[in-house]
């Protein structure tokens, strides 16, 4: 009988982003940059060396929604519009705290097995054409950690593009300056997880602190527009100095980056922890503010955060964005990205 790893091995195609080496194939689609040998796959567990050639998923999905943009989150890139969002399955990353944690774990938590009953093969027009039946002006890759399907990603993109849709990523950001140079033709918007501040905590989910700021950095170079995100877990990564931190570095890229500081409910192996409290949230986003942000966001307790889910202008402080939770009810932005008050110009993507 297949196992469901060679089941999913089925579902891969030649991948192209790696070298060769003399004893196996250096994958280059994340920071992990495995050296998978022959038979073997890597840390993330669905790219895989076959023959020599690195295999990566392909021709399928194991979810498909048309979500709303905001639920990315993305908060500056086409308020009010739906994101067809599409996942695979597997992560490079093992986080115990993980809300998808059914589709990323797969492979390597058998209780993650049952994410194999929600696959559907299909082929990147499909995706696309699903998108256009909903209406959607966006296409996600998220639910799973994109960067680990990439060569998927932008097949599809490509097609989307052509379509006139643009094209986001919901990553983890533990990414190589060659899969961002990659993907950088099409993908017009990355939301990256800082996840804490502490290199050592980092290391225990899997990544490395100093690789996703580097991601942070390099993409906002590259001109993708990037929103970040913070899920304030408590006792993880709630000390004031730890907020100042993420809050003074993504300050450090730019202060138009949009910092979304998200509630944590206790899940997966994340249990022992409570809920994030609301004024946790409020103090984190001060703490943003006061670094300099332009754009800080509270998430994940709609209604409960103040005025923290709407966007202000910087500089004459008018309300130009209204929502409540991922519902947009008033956007005042201009056609020309500027406050209709002022004329100060928006950072993002609007029209
Ligand atoms: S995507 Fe990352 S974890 Fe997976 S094989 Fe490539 S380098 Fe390794």
């Amino acid at each position: 009988m297949e196992t469901n790893a060679q089941f999913l091995d089925r579902l891969t195609q030649p991948a192209w982003i790696y070298e060769e080496e003399s004893n196996g194939v250096r994958c280059l689609a994340c920071a992990h940059q495995c050296l998978v040998l022959p038979g073997k796959r890597g840390v993330c567990k669905m790219r895989t060396n076959k023959d020599g050639v690195l295999h990566s998923p392909w021709g399928y999905v194991a979810a498909m929604n048309a979500d709303p943009i905001e639920k990315k989150p993305f908060m500056h890139f086409l308020p009010g519009s739906l994101a067809l969002t599409f996942g695979m399955l597997g992560c490079n990353f093992h986080c115990d705290f993980c809300q998808n944690w059914v589709s990323s774990q797969t492979l390597r938590d058998p209780a993650s097995a049952s994410a194999l009953r929600y696959i559907r093969e299909i082929q990147p027009e499909g995706v696309v054409a699903a998108a256009e039946r909903a209406g959607a002006k966006v296409i996600a890759s998220s639910y799973n950690e994109p960067l680990i399907t990439t060569e998927w990603a932008i097949d599809i993109f490509n097609i989307a593009q052509e379509k006139g849709m643009r094209c986001v990523y919901v990553s983890n950001g533990f990414a190589t300056e060659r899969v961002l140079k990659a993907l950088q033709p099409t993908l017009d918007g990355l939301k990256i997880d800082l996840k804490c501040f502490s290199d050592e905590h980092y290391r225990t989910l899997g990544g490395r602190l100093e690789q996703v700021c580097h991601t942070i950095q390099f993409a906002h170079d590259l001109g993708i527009w990037v929103e970040v995100v913070s899920l304030v877990i408590p006792d993880f990564n709630d000390s004031t100095q730890e907020l100042w931190q993420m809050a003074e570095f993504v300050r450090s890229v730019s202060a138009d980056i949009p910092w979304h500081v998200t509630a944590f409910y206790p899940t997966y192996h994340h249990t022992s922890a409570g809920r994030t409290p609301p004024e946790t949230l409020q103090l984190a986003a001060e703490i943003g503010q006061e670094a300099g942000l332009q754009y800080v966001y509270a998430g994940n307790l709609p209604g409960r955060v103040g005025s923290l889910e709407n966007t202000y202008c910087p500089h004459c402080q008018s309300l130009l964005v209204k929502r409540w939770g991922y519902r947009v009810e008033e956007n005042c932005v201009t056609d020309e990205n500027t406050c209709p008050q002022c004329g100060q110009v928006v950072a993002g993507v609007w029209h």
